[in-house]
């Protein structure tokens, strides 16, 4: 056991997420007194809406994940602690994470939850192996290798019946993800890839859109909806509504209607985009709070003030929070820790009560989703428009909130080569890309196996675990 640091102790405010919401809290806490301690299970602050891109080999994965630590490098009063987080105690205000065999314990003062939420697969999660999410840069590169992939063997296979199968596409989940996805597959195909083989024309793939719901991208309303299925459409996007999918295995999918029956689909690529899954953690601390509960989704039913019942200290945001007309998007999670932080700063001058705080309110600025390339669908409140200037404004948002000047830099390029040009710079795939997910389910299964108790592992070999407790966080 370790104990780091021996200088006198600031105020510590630990954060779970290097997210929209854990990088947004982190930032906006640069000035105060505090000392800051950013938890995270993996090394960079992920820019999820642009996953589709890394996907279709238009951006690299470092253009739309830089490393949180060279981010916070110049905040001095912030170290960032890579782990998961495996515990949280809200009584004796620690949070444990785990990296390898090393646990680390850090004490809090002020905590901020932001660890977002995962793929849902509403309780079929073996469906996850042959239909990966779009979550992490894993399951885009993994999705890159799969639709590439796809259509390789295409050229290979002498047989018509395999070939149909890996030429068709299936995305499941009519939301944004899922329209930019279709839109991208179509696109690989008619432009970026017309004319590189021998035996195949990818412009003859098959991409379907699929969604147990009556519409598409049903959140941004009828008309956008209509508007983003017709383009699809006639970029050759097969569009089947009030479809749920029962099953799905290696050869395809199995579909039920509206009316019970069931029909297959055989198709080699498939993505899964169809529901998500808050953290975890939300169920952890709910469960410790003095009655406070969690959706269906698992998110934590927050009180006005974002905070866990009986712990004005315990800020759950963005994606994990469960707040009336707040949709789980970026600017849900960076206001909700601009606003947290803002009551972290007034703590710390006495100017906070938490019996009188001014509930948490929600700015709406709006959703939008790209359909192809030069043509996107937009909501800003009342206003609904669609089409190129709606592209253009998706264009200027997104560079804006990238983190980093490179970023936006390369990024700009990359999307000049692919927009205007019929190229892609990021079609390299590997085949570690396309089977590590079930390289690492079985790595995980053989490391259950070595932590069980002795008797299980055999030798009883299980590494020892290190404990480390933190003092204090940052300096
Ligand atoms: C494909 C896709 C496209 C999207 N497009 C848009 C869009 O166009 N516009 C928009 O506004 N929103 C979009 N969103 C939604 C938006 O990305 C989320 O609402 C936002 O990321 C939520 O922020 P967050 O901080 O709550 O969670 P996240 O950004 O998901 O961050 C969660 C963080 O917690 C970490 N974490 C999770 N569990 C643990 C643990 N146990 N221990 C340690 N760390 C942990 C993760 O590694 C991550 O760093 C999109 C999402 C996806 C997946």
């Amino acid at each position: 056991m370790s104990v780091q640091s021996a200088k006198p102790r600031r105020h510590q405010v630990v954060i779970i997420g290097s997210g929209f919401g854990g990088l947004a809290a982190a930032k906006s806490l640069r000035r105060a007194d505090v000392d800051v301690t950013l938890i995270a299970k993996t090394t960079h602050h992920l820019f999820q809406p642009l996953l589709y891109q890394v996907a279709t080999g238009i951006l690299s994965e470092g253009e739309i994940a830089p490393s949180t630590r060279v981010i916070l490098r110049k905040q001095k009063n912030a170290a960032v602690l890579l782990g998961e987080v495996t515990g949280i105690d809200l009584a004796a205000k620690t949070v444990t994470s785990k990296l390898i065999n090393m646990e680390t314990v850090t004490p809090y003062d002020s905590l901020i939850v932001a660890a977002g939420a995962q793929q849902s697969y509403f309780g079929n999660d073996h469906f996850a192996t042959y239909a990966p999410g779009m979550k992490t840069i894993d399951d885009a590169l993994e999705l890159r290798g799969r639709i590439v992939g796809a259509f390789e063997a295409a050229e290979v296979t002498n047989s018509q019946a395999e070939r149909d199968r890996r030429m068709t596409f299936v995305v499941v989940g009519a939301g944004p993800t899922g329209v930019e996805l279709a839109g991208q597959i179509a696109e690989i195909a008619d432009r970026t890839l017309e004319g590189a083989f021998h035996n195949i024309d990818p412009r003859d793939c098959r991409v379907i859109l699929l969604d147990a719901a009556p519409a598409v991208l049903p959140p941004m309303g009828e008309k956008l909806g209509l508007k983003a299925q017709r383009q699809l459409e006639s970029m050759g996007v097969e569009i089947q509504l009030n479809a749920m999918v029962t099953n799905v295995d290696y050869m395809g999918i199995t579909v039920k209607e509206k009316d019970g029956t069931e029909r297959r689909i055989e198709c080699a690529c498939k993505v899964w985009s169809a529901g998500v899954q808050a953290s975890p953690l939300g169920k952890l601390i709910a469960e410790q709070s003095d009655g406070t509960t969690t959706d269906r989704a698992g998110r934590v039913v927050v009180e006005p003030d974002l905070t866990v019942k009986g712990h004005p200290n315990v800020f759950v945001v963005g994606d994990m929070m469960s707040v009336p007309n707040v949709p789980g998007m970026a600017q849900g999670a960076i206001q909700g820790s601009h606003y947290a932080t803002k009551l972290i700063k007034a703590g710390l001058k006495g100017e906070d009560d938490p019996a009188t705080r001014k509930p948490f309110k929600y700015f709406d600025k709006g959703s939008m989703a790209t359909v192809s390339r030069f043509n996107a669908v937009c909501q800003i409140r009342k206003f609904e428009f669609g089409g190129f200037i709606a592209w253009l404004a998706w264009l200027a948002l997104h560079l804006f909130y990238l983190v980093g000047y490179k970023s936006r830099v390369t990024t700009t390029f990359s999307w000049f080569i692919t927009f205007l040009g019929r190229s892609r710079g990021q079609m390299a795939i590997t085949e570690r890309w396309i089977y590590g997910r079930i390289a690492m389910e079985q790595l995980k299964k053989e490391s259950d196996a070595l932590e069980a108790p002795p008797l299980a592992s055999g030798d009883g070999a299980a590494p020892p675990v290190e404990v480390i407790k933190q003092s204090q966080a940052a300096g």
